[in-house]
């Protein structure tokens, strides 16, 4: 990973964008210091001459990665060959207390209940999750939560991309913001990138990272507009929400549709095959579901996220059972396996 000076055009645009790699994640636009860029349909173009900085090609998670650099960057060692799901401390099997956290939430809804507390106790004063808006429900958009109506209001997952890694640079421009991100494994990976290519102006705000576990996303375009809408006929608004558990369910104000995976592969995200991180391995803390119902699978894995996890339980923000689900815990080594061998082939 070194800090050379390309051009976007000899870097990330030869090497991530033309063979369909890139993840989308918005950070090579985030840290462009002459605003040369812009996601266009999901993807960098040049809108300004490039000055050849280089410092798009050390921010993108695509280009001249190194898994085990990453990891000794954050827990200062890589892994060992026992540690299938990446480097951790502490594994959870963790539920929000909050009956309006619960009921806003993806699964257990640990990922807001950690974001809750950090914001009442001063930890943090902003958020970078992935809201929605009418006009395309389910369609991911960046926002910056400062409240706990925020919070709620971003909760829930969708399964589109989202350039998340663009706000955070917008809250570190705030005097005094203190940030947590949350997001897929790709764009974990962005900030850690950014952090360990020191650049500090992109990521100073950045206190800690909530990483969702991620087998896969789809195009809107796809799977939203063609199929659940043009082919299904399902009004896009009556959709309450949507989760994959063996097949893509459809919770709507009529009842629960259920759609097979192998009708909804083909809207995929191709650059997905290149992705070999399935828990957010980086993150500070993770957050999958893998089959559990409305409880959060959580692996704590740096010290700051053991701080956080344990305050929030202690402050009654989130509550624990024992760690007995072996299903579940079988499944993360597999996913995680899974993933990372299909990277090396793809
Ligand atoms: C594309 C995608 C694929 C996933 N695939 C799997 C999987 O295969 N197996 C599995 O166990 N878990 C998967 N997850 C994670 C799972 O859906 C839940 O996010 C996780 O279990 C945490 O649940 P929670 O109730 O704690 O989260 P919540 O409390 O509901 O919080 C979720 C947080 O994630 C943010 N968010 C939602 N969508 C996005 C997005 N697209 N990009 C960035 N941030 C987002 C929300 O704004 C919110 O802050 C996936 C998530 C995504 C986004
Ligand atoms: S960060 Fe901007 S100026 Fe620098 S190489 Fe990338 S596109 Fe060019
Ligand atoms: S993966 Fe992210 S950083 Fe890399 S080219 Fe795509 S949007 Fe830019
Ligand atoms: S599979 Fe990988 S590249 Fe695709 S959205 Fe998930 S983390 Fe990003």
């Amino acid at each position: 990973m070194g800090a050379s000076k390309i051009s976007f055009e000899a870097s990330l645009a030869a090497d991530v964008v033309q063979t369909g790699r890139c993840a989308s994640c918005g950070a090579c636009v985030a840290v462009c210091p002459y605003e040369c860029l812009q996601l266009v349909k999901g993807h960098p173009r040049l809108v300004k001459e490039c000055q050849s900085c280089g410092l798009c090609a050390q921010a993108c998670p695509r280009y001249d990665y190194s898994q085990s650099q990453m990891e000794n960057f954050v827990f200062g060692r890589s892994r060992k060959p026992d540690e299938p799901f990446g480097i951790y401390r502490q594994l959870a099997i963790a539920q929000a207390t909050d009956e309006k956290i619960l009921n806003a939430s993806q699964d257990g809804g640990v990922a807001t209940a950690l974001l809750a507390y950090a914001l009442k106790n001063g930890q943090i004063n902003h958020a970078v999750v992935a809201g929605t808006g009418r006009e395309k429900p389910f369609y991911p958009i960046p926002k910056l939560a400062s409240t706990f109506a925020e919070l709620l209001e971003a909760a829930g997952t969708k399964y589109t991309c989202s350039p998340s890694t663009l706000l955070l640079t917008d809250a570190c421009k705030q005097r005094k913001a203190k940030a947590a991100f949350v997001g897929t494994p790709c764009q974990v990976q962005a900030v850690r990138k950014m952090q360990a290519a020191g650049l500090k102006r992109q990521t100073r705000c950045l206190d800690f990272l909530i990483g969702l576990m991620c087998s896969r996303c789809f195009t809107y375009e796809g799977l939203m507009k063609n199929h659940v809408h043009g082919k299904l006929g399902v009004d896009l608004s009556e959709i309450k929400k949507m989760s994959i558990k063996g097949k893509l369910l459809l919770t709507t104000t009529s009842g629960v549709i259920e759609i097979p995976l192998s009708e909804i592969k083909k809207y995929q995200q191709k650059n997905c095959d290149a992705c070999g991180d399935f828990s957010s391995e980086l993150a500070d803390v993770s957050v999958g579901c893998l089959g559990l119902d409305k409880w959060t699978l959580t692996v704590i894995r740096t010290e700051k996220g053991e701080k956080l996890f344990s305050g929030a339980e202690q402050a009654g923000f989130l509550r624990t059972k024992p760690v007995n689900e072996v299903g579940a815990f079988n499944l993360l080594v597999r996913l995680s396996e899974k993933k990372r061998k299909n990277a090396a082939t793809a």
